[in-house]
């Protein structure tokens, strides 16, 4: 028991795409003690609850059993009893189809505190994601959100074609035939044909334009297009499996997405730390594209820095060669009680703007940036700089090389440095970039470190392919599913990058020319996209 009182949040987790769920949503997730989620969550968001949170897959996965609602129910009432806070983490929102109103009803006869957090509902987003309006003026006046789902005696195609006819209480769809407006079926995949059957037989025209909209507003995002005479056809070409909404009506013939972004179409995966990852990210979604962004490296702090302790006032130069660096630096500094003044005498050098950026924002301006953002320039620039008893001192990440110190101890200046930070691969988050990977069109590598931590969850995903054998052996053998492009900031990375791909793969690299998150984002423009 913590003393604290139980309490359960239900919480939308919005349609798929990390940015639709709600800010409350997101600080909610920071907060939970456990968290009960299913299926439909994107598992990046499991990653940004704290390290000691339990959390509790409660959905259904393919082979094993189902956790029953009610076994769900008594998960949430038995863990708020202990007196911790409770994230219940649906899909959507959590009463569109999300058995949240149960889950409510079990708490509220136990009096435990709940709240609703309402989420963004696929029925809606997934549409706009693929450019259909749900309503548009003139054309769909209305929508309806139906589940496709239906208990026991499920309606099956050629069910209605027996004595029963049309009346028979398994066609349950034929009345929604009538309907004007838009039609969004959720749970519908599997009952596609008898959905379609009984529209017909409702009296929809077979022309009536029909689309189905695939894993909407994620990076495998698809939208298949027909009527209701091809779209159970199509749907089987191109193997559509849940979650899909399938929609009806008028406002499937639009196709409301711009195509005039630079990136339009594309769908990059970026890899890094947590706050460059962002940056390219963001960058990149500015640009049009369709990002899956997995930071499959967590900075970690050393002790190098509370060990040393510096007097700073020994130092006349800090030198940076890293945006993670400087926060590092303050964060550490912070936390041994010291503030500004402690570094009041000291000049800064950084090694390009991303780092500079981050300097300006913990309140001082850089004194140095070389012209070529580059560990050589940095060095001799600064080098340049030095006086008679100058001691440099250089903060950085405990991997990096030691070309600034040699290259300031071959000109005889006085110098230190301080690992005062690890990367560490996130293998979460490398796994699951993996599963992406066949169909991003580009991948973005900022770090030597960042790409072994993706070929290191390159081989245990390659195991793990010997497992369930089939389409994803195959793609190994045609030499992995690599993406047409892979960008790379600077020739560190392209070499570490080399090292793990076979050499006929080798012309899909392409090395940023300026070694910064801009640059790995230019190198990302050209080329064409191709999923659906
Ligand atoms: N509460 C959820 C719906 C749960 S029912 C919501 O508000 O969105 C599950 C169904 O939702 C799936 O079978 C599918 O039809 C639909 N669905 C959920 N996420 C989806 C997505 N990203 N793209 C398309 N359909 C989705």
């Amino acid at each position: 028991m913590t003393g604290e009182t139980g309490r359960v949040y239900l919480v939308g987790a919005g349609p798929g795409d990390e940015g639709l769920l709600t800010k409350r949503g997101g600080e909610l997730l920071k907060k939970a003690q456990v968290l009960l989620y299913d299926r439909l969550v994107d598992p990046r968001l499991l990653c940004r609850v704290s390290e000691d949170c339990e959390r509790i897959f409660v959905g259904k996965d393919a082979g094993n059993h189902r956790v029953s609602q009610k076994q769900i129910n008594e998960l949430l009432v038995k863990k708020a009893r202990e007196g911790r806070c409770v994230v219940r983490l649906k899909g959507g929102d959590p009463f569109v189809f999300g058995r949240g109103g149960e889950e409510v009803l079990a708490l509220e006869k136990e009096g435990i505190p709940y709240e609703v957090v309402p989420g963004v509902t696929s029925a809606v987003a997934a549409l706009a994601a693929a450019g259909i309006p749900v309503t548009h003026r003139n054309t769909a006046r209305s929508f309806h959100v139906i589940t496709a789902h239906t208990a026991k005696g499920a309606a099956k195609s050629g069910s209605l074609t027996g004595a029963d006819g049309v009346e028979d209480a398994k066609g349950r769809f034929v009345p929604y035939g009538a309907l004007e407006g838009t039609l969004v079926f959720l749970m519908g995949v599997g009952e596609l044909p008898a959905l379609v059957e009984q529209l017909l037989l409702g009296g929809k025209s077979k022309d009536t334009p029909a689309a189905l909209v695939e894993r909407g507003t994620t990076i495998r995002q698809r939208r298949i297009n027909g009527t209701l005479e091809t779209i159970v056809k199509r749907a089987g070409e191109y193997g559509v499996k849940p979650p899909a909404v399938f929609v009806v009506g008028e406002a499937a013939k639009f196709h409301l997405l711009s195509r005039e972004w630079p990136l339009s179409g594309r769908r990059i995966g970026v890899t890094g730390t947590p706050a460059m990852a962002e940056k390219v990210a963001d960058a990149l979604k500015e640009l049009g594209a369709r990002v899956y962004a997995a930071p499959c490296l967590k900075i970690v702090p050393t002790k190098a820095l509370e060990v040393r302790n510096p007097d700073y006032g020994e130092f006349s130069w800090l030198v940076f060669t890293s945006a993670n660096g400087v926060e590092q630096f303050f964060e550490q500094l912070k936390a041994m009680g010291k503030d500004c003044r402690a570094l009041a005498f000291c000049k800064f050098a950084v090694i390009g703007p991303g780092t500079g950026q981050a300097l300006w924002h913990r309140g001082f301006r850089a004194d140095y940036m070389p012209e070529r953002y580059t560990v050589e320039a940095l060095a001799e620039g600064t080098a340049a700089l030095a006086g008679r008893g100058d001691r440099f001192l250089s903060l950085r990440s405990e991997k990096a090389s030691c070309e600034l110190t040699e290259i300031w101890e071959r000109a005889g200046i006085a110098c230190e440095d301080l690992g005062i930070y690890e990367t560490a691969a996130d293998d979460e988050l490398a796994d699951l970039l993996w599963r992406q990977m066949d169909v991003l069109d580009t991948l973005t590598f900022a770090s030597a470190s960042g790409v072994k931590a993706f070929l290191d969850a390159g081989e245990r995903y390659r195991k793990d392919c010997g497992e369930d054998g089939g389409r994803q052996r195959e793609i190994f053998a045609l030499g992995g599913p690599f993406p047409q492009r892979l960008v790379c900031i600077g020739h560190k990375t392209e070499e570490a990058l080399k090292e793990g791909l076979p050499g006929e793969l080798w012309n899909r690299i392409r090395t940023a020319e300026e070694y910064t998150a801009r640059g790995l984002v230019e190198a990302c423009l050209g080329g064409k996209g191709g999923f659906l």
